[in-house]
């Protein structure tokens, strides 16, 4: 396929040179648009998690380019979020210590029509690299009001507060647990998880996910 269609770079969508060094999913130019104007290095903090990072900015080129990966069937793009999140993890492992790798599930319509839950494929790919075991630890409710749907924070973190059910009978025991996300927006979702994995007996949790709002 790649022979016929060449590769287009993830964030500007212009075609890839024929020959790319190691792989590389962006250009140049998007490379050092990058590190100018869309690395996150703030901290993030997450009620109930132990710590929370995301590589990127949720703005302009990268907010595109996670729409499509979300809502227009551009799945492959989940290996350059995934790489972006590995390096942010490898960053942190001696201090999070993780032990098992998670990720906030999608309700089963969304699942279908949608075909993948875009926050379970960067989570695969960010614990095969890291040789980490990746569980399905959580699932959704049914019936929730989407959470976009929600205006107001206290609304948000009311109904996020529903969403989340253990997916099994596991306990954690203490686990050193990461919960994946693609944006986090609030956080409260992400701290909506975190709750229930504590409850499953979490040591600790921490989130990292692909992208935050500013
Ligand atoms: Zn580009």
């Amino acid at each position: 396929m790649s022979l016929i269609f060449p590769r287009r770079c993830v964030l500007c969508g212009e075609p890839m040179p024929l020959f790319v060094k190691g792989g590389a999913m962006i250009c140049d130019e998007c490379a050092a648009r990058v590190r100018q104007h869309y690395r996150c290095t703030e901290g993030i903090c997450i009620d109930g998690a132990d710590g929370a990072a995301a590589p990127l900015f949720y703005r302009g080129a990268v907010a595109e380019a996670m729409k499509r990966y979300k809502f227009s069937h551009y799945q492959h793009y989940a290996d350059w979020f995934a790489a972006q999140m590995t390096a942010e993890l490898a960053a942190r492992l001696e201090d999070w210590q993780p032990e098992v790798i998670t990720y906030v599930p999608i309700g089963m319509m969304r699942r279908y029509q949608r075909g993948y839950n875009q926050s379970e494929l960067l989570a695969r790919a960010v614990a095969e690299q890291l040789k980490l075991p990746c569980r399905p630890l959580l699932s959704k409710r049914m019936f929730v009001t989407m959470q976009s749907q929600q205006k107001s924070p206290v609304q948000r973190r009311r109904n996020a507060s529903r969403a989340f059910a253990p997916a099994n009978q596991d306990a954690l025991n203490g686990k050193r647990v990461v919960l994946v996300d693609d944006v986090i927006t609030t956080g409260a979702t992400a701290a909506a998880a975190c709750a229930v994995l504590r409850d499953m007996g979490a040591g600790r949790v921490y989130v990292l996910s692909a992208a935050r709002v500013r």
